[in-house]
């Protein structure tokens, strides 16, 4: 299997060398040149394994200059019990219709763990497999939670160092803790004076100079990005939704063919295009929703065929969702219609913020996609109702979506995917509960007020913070030579 650009611009390449590199030559998202397809007996097959085989089995199907012991020694080692505890991605059920998928028992309780526990690992190994000598550094610009997770991912993984810039000012404090108290010896974590988009502009700045590309191979490294449009973070996402479908088989829910509805709370797009992917390879899925907070651009898009990020942004108690860009659409755009038309959206996104695509392509995602939003109240709502009707806890990107997937339910089960703990979230969370709008800033408190009113346990990682001391205290100026002094350090 090969991968190309969705714009058209690059030679085919592996999967190994797709991950390596990231993003295309011309700007493009690399996509798989066709969708491999699987039997009933594969799905079969997946219900009797343990997540770590079904995700090499789905792996294999894509990534197949791999070997198969290379994808199962990935996915044991990303998906170990120390990490994510004895059920990777447990689906629980809240009744007869609504069905949910946790993905966030991972070592930073948000869903990113998934993808990015096993993405360095297939980095890792993609690096022998195209006789890489160099060191890979991977540099990550971050507003709180990618960087957690990445530093999580990437800690102590052979031929790779990983550095992580976040505004000083612009994450909270306990995303502050998380990134300073890390571990591992080729992790590095520094501040910066300036907010999240001047860390990703000197981010960007120092990825485009070629002198520093010189110097740095001079010492024996090359720049990569954990960037969630590499392929890499794209496909492990693919097995979240088989095994769902396995597991609901399992429980009886659902015979083997029967269709399911899934729904998404969504941002960039990433996790509910991997779900659609599912589809196509012939899991039973009937459609898919595609759930936002109020930055409703998909919602919009879904409902008009015009994507228009010209308008307000708003920030949300559902952060992670808070995007006008969702640069996987990319690839569904492409999936649809090809590369010649995605190269022209591109293009007219970026100069204008705005496309709109033809009415037989705004049909055929219709047929597919329902586009939902719910608002701060909504959302709030029912994380209350939720707990009340089901005594379940959820967080606020996972209420979002929950509220689309009762707007918008049938008589077939819907699976929702909940990306994070609600202990992550926790303020927002209790607030939602309570009803009282200021729980202060003291995180840990709030966690143990959470915990004695609803009694859902604390994940270990998040309590285990409160003992933890700062390795990393370094803060520089926000241009690109003292974010770069940093690197060189570093990378010595
Ligand atoms: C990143 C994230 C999302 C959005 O996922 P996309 O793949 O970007 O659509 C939703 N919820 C949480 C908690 C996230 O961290």
């Amino acid at each position: 299997m090969y991968y190309i650009s969705t714009r058209g611009g690059s030679e085919k390449k592996t999967s190994a060398r797709v991950i390596k590199q990231g993003l295309a030559e011309d700007g493009g998202l690399f996509v798989p040149e066709r969708i491999p397809t699987v039997s009933k007996d594969f799905i079969k097959k997946l219900a009797e394994e343990d997540y770590a085989h079904r995700a090499a089995d789905v792996l294999s199907l894509y990534l197949t200059d791999y070997t198969y012991d290379e994808l199962l020694s990935a996915a044991t080692d990303a998906y170990k019990e120390e990490s994510f505890g004895k059920y990777a991605a447990p689906v629980k059920s809240l009744d007869k219709t609504h069905k949910v998928l946790e993905l966030w028992h991972g070592p930073t309780c948000a869903f990113k763990d998934m993808a990015l526990q096993i993405m360095p690992r297939l980095l890792s190994t993609a690096l022998k497999k195209t006789g890489e000598k160099r060191t890979a550094l991977i540099l990550v610009a971050t507003s709180g939670d990618t960087g957690k997770a990445a530093l999580e991912g990437y800690k102590d993984v052979d031929g790779v160092k990983i550095m992580v810039f976040y505004p000083e000012d612009g994450v909270s404090d306990i995303q502050k803790l998380q990134m300073a108290s890390q571990e591992g010896e080729n992790v590095n974590v520094c501040a910066i004076k300036g907010n999240f988009d001047d860390a990703q502009t000197g981010v960007k700045q120092i990825f485009s100079d070629t002198n520093i590309a010189k110097e740095l191979d001079e010492k024996g490294y090359f720049l990569s990005s954990a960037n969630s449009i590499n392929w890499g973070r794209l496909a492990p996402q693919i097995v979240y939704y088989f095994s769902a479908y396995c597991d609901l088989m399992n429980a009886g829910d659902i015979t083997l063919g029967d269709e399911i509805d899934v729904c998404v709370p969504t941002g960039n797009f990433g996790n509910i295009f991997a779900a659609y992917l599912a589809k196509r390879m012939g899991l039973p899925v009937r459609r898919f929703i595609c759930a936002s907070n109020v930055n409703n651009v998909l919602t919009d898009f879904i409902n008009t065929g015009i994507y228009d990020r010209n308008r307000q942004f708003h920030t949300t108690i559902s952060p992670s969702m808070d995007i006008l860009i969702s640069s996987n659409l990319e690839r569904l755009l492409w999936l649809i219609q090809g590369e010649e038309k995605t190269a022209e959206f591109m293009k007219l996104l970026k100069e204008t913020g705005k496309y709109e695509v033809s009415a037989e392509v705004r049909e055929k995602i219709a047929s597919e996609f329902i586009g939902c939003f719910a608002s701060e109240d909504e959302t709030k709502q029912t994380i209350a109702e939720t707990f009340e009707k089901h005594s379940y806890l959820i967080d606020t990107h996972t209420a979002v979506a929950l509220f689309a997937a009762k707007k918008n339910a049938t008589d077939i089960p819907v699976v929702t995917a909940s990306t994070a703990s609600p202990y992550k979230f926790a303020a927002d969370v209790l607030s939602a509960l309570t009803g009282n709008r200021d729980n202060g800033n003291d995180f840990f408190r709030i966690l143990r007020e959470l915990n004695a009113k609803t009694g859902a346990a604390v994940p270990r990682p998040l309590a285990a913070l409160e003992n933890k001391t700062r390795r990393f205290t370094t803060s520089v100026g926000k241009s690109k030579d003292e974010m770069f002094a940093e690197v060189a350090k570093f990378a010595d």
